[in-house]
């Protein structure tokens, strides 16, 4: 029996932030982890990978010590051997230092992500940044898409209260895999479901284990969704759904909008999508009969060149039926728009300077091998310091990132649970805590509630916070701010009070917050985030983000994708692995055997003419690179397009280059991002 239940909430890259119960066997010893049951949104539900998260926590391999590298980059723990953490703190101020002097402050190059979400943890990184001047970071890996696309028709980042789906007569989930990401959002479209019957409608080019479970199922090409959504709302201002009265109180550009969809109707979007003329007439009708029809919008149709247009065309059809004023109606993107923590004390904003260059995160492989078009005429990265995120498998253009930690010139550190393969291309690797053993605040962009946490075990042997690292590192640095003196929960604490926000005290058993916004808030119906308070149905790009030029005002087919040709006739698709979040949890046993192995799902027909079959290994490339998965037919995706479910190892794949060999780091459009989805390439029997 567990000793007791310790409080704790999911730090991991993913929108539900559940609330957690932690059994605790000691106080080093974790068993099962529950969903609050009294916390609205989680409900009692977490997904299977954080329920076994003692396979994570005490894992065998976990990093027991600061390590120096003395054998060769990219061999793994034997090219290590141990260092004390005075040592190795110093060794990284020295390089940082010398870095500084040989080329300037900003050819150091701090790189993080959202292995956790906790503020404090994830982003103290940026408050050393700020004040020593290094190069800055921007965060395109993940939201730069949506945000881009969510923004240009709505102009702020919140929506519906996600629990609002259980009042709902008709759920889309346009672009997302809750069952396997997001395993909360069912917990509500169940309750819409069996309540009040509400059909559940699921977009994705492929059927995953969300559509397998859906009353209909949409299944354009990658990259298409903007035509199908466009070919919807040609029904929708055809067949009389438009609410104009809606429209013409709370949108901009309405008339223009319905003049551009007369060329766009349903064989139009057929054509271009792949999904039937008929389906797209009976769903147009189906979503505008249906006043409280909830859209929540996924990432998944995002990862595109063309993604940001994609998810505003689909952003675009609440209002144009009014949807927003009911009930259940309207749609989420994220909610991080709601929260109100200043993230001065944090992030030592106060220190930043604006002139200093930034570098695309998801260019971190052009980044490290010197492409002008990132650096120019700067300094190259000499010195870096890696937290919460595994480039060398998550980032595109694998072979280019390789390259670029390879470089002899270049010193790294990376402070992680485990020996990932970014932090065996490390000079020094320092062992970070779990969630379970530091202090953090979190925001939840999947629903409304702020959320504290307290350790809930003592370190594993030498592990030490993010927040450790960054205030000994401003220490032998001379780093100077406030928020280098305190601790990550007096930071918290005086956080919350520069917000005007209740203390710890005043959250829900000391746990939440529910920072919810009123009905009319969160529906807009006070008005948009643009200035105008208005809906746009034109976008401005160019107020975005730089890469503008050949994205068009209205929502539309924008074709700047990695087309299928006849020398790289598949479209292919990065997929989330219902076992693993990005790379975590793609070494812990039970995950690992579920998923099996790296994989290409591919429709029956296409694998015949390859002259395959099941389990045969298949070899895909393009310029990039090439790669070797093994087939699994499956019928359900249209014939052209594959996905390789991941992100497994490199190491998992039998060349040890994983997917994102094949996946280009070109900048989506307007404002850069991932194009994790957009990628076309050939297919071979290996
Ligand atoms: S559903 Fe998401 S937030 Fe909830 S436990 Fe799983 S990974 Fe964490």
């Amino acid at each position: 029996m567990p000793l007791d239940t310790a409080p704790s909430v999911c730090p991991h890259d993913c929108p539900s932030t559940c609330a957690l119960e932690v059994e605790r066997i000691d106080a080093r010893t974790i068993g099962r982890i529950h969903g609050a049951r009294d916390n609205p949104y989680t409900a009692g539900v977490v997904c299977a990978k954080v329920a076994r998260y003692a396979e994570r926590q005490h894992h065998p391999l976990r990093l027991r010590e600061p390590l120096i590298r003395v054998g060769e980059k990219g061999v793994g723990l034997e090219a290590f051997k141990p260092i004390s953490w005075e040592a190795a703190l110093d060794r990284i101020a020295e390089e940082f230092k010398r870095a500084t002097e040989r080329y300037g402050s900003e050819s150091v190059w701090p790189y993080y992500y959202a292995g956790t979400m906790g503020l404090v943890q994830r982003d103290g990184i940026n408050r050393l940044r700020h004040v020593m001047r290094y190069s800055q970071m921007q965060k395109t890996i993940c939201t730069a898409l949506a945000d881009a696309g969510w923004f240009a028709g709505v102009g702020v980042k919140w929506g519906a209260d996600p629990r609002e789906i259980a009042e709902s007569d008709l759920v889309v989930v346009w672009g997302g895999n809750p069952v396997a990401t997001q395993v909360n959002v069912m917990t509500h479209i169940t309750r819409a479901r069996r309540d009040r019957g509400a059909p559940l409608v699921v977009i994705d080019p492929y059927r995953s284990h969300t559509a397998e479970v859906a009353d209909i199922h949409l299944m354009p090409r990658p990259g298409t969704d903007g035509a199908l959504a466009c070919g919807v709302m040609h029904v929708l201002f055809e067949e009389g759904f438009a609410d104009r009265a809606y429209m013409a109180k709370y949108t901009d550009g309405a008339a223009e909008l319905e003049a551009h969809l007369q060329s766009r109707d349903p064989r139009w979007a057929a054509d271009i999508t792949g999904v039937p003329e008929q389906a797209i007439v009976d769903f147009a009708r189906l979503y505008g009969r249906t006043k409280r029809s909830f859209i929540r919008i996924g990432y998944g149709f995002s990862r595109s060149r063309n993604g940001a247009t994609q998810l505003f065309a689909a952003s675009c059809l609440p209002a144009v039926t009014g949807a927003w004023r009911y009930r259940g109606g309207g749609a989420l993107y994220g909610n991080a728009g709601l929260y109100t923590v200043n993230r001065s004390l944090i992030e030592g904003l106060d220190a930043l300077d604006p002139k200093t260059r930034t570098l695309d995160m998801t260019r971190i492989g052009p980044v490290l091998t010197g492409d002008v078009s990132d650096i120019g005429a700067g300094p190259p990265v000499s010195a870096m310091l890696v937290q919460n995120t595994n480039p060398m498998v998550v980032a595109p253009e694998t072979l280019k990132v390789r390259e670029g930690f390879r470089r002899s010139d270049l010193f790294v550190a990376v402070h992680e649970q485990f020996m990932t393969e970014t932090a065996a291309m490390a000079d020094i690797v320092l062992p970070a805590t779990t969630f379970l053993e530091h202090d953090d605040i979190y925001t939840g962009g999947g629903h409304t509630f702020l959320q504290l946490a307290r350790k809930v075990v003592e370190p594993y042997a030498e592990a030490r916070s993010n927040h450790y690292v960054i205030t000994e590192l401003a220490r032998r640095l001379g780093a100077g701010h406030r928020g280098f003196e305190m601790t990550e929960w007096e930071i918290i604490e005086e956080s919350l009070r520069l917000s005007r926000l209740p203390g710890p005290e005043g959250f829900d058993g000391g746990r939440w917050l529910d920072c919810a916004l009123s009905f009319e808030r969160a529906h807009h119906l006070e008005g948009f985030g643009h200035k105008d308070r208005r809906f746009h149905f034109k976008a401005d790009w160019a107020a975005i983000g730089p890469y503008h030029r050949e994205l068009p005002a209205l929502p539309d087919f924008v074709d700047i994708v990695d087309r299928a040709d006849v020398e790289h006739p598949f479209r292919m698709m990065t997929s989330p692995a219902r076992s693993f979040l990005n790379s975590t949890f793609n070494n812990t046993p039970t995950g690992v055997g579920r998923e099996g192995r790296p994989s290409v799902l591919i429709h029956p027909a296409d694998l015949a003419r390859l002259g395959a079959a099941a389990g045969d290994r298949i070899r895909l490339g393009n310029r990039q690179g090439s790669v070797v998965v093994h087939a699994k037919p499956f019928d359900g995706l249209q014939r052209g397009v594959i996905v390789v479910e991941g992100i497994w190892p490199n190491t998992a794949f039998e060349e040890g280059l994983g997917i994102n060999t094949l996946v280009s780091a070109d900048p989506g459009r307007p404002n850069g991002g991932g194009v994790f989805h957009d990628t076309a390439v050939w297919a071979r029997r290996a």
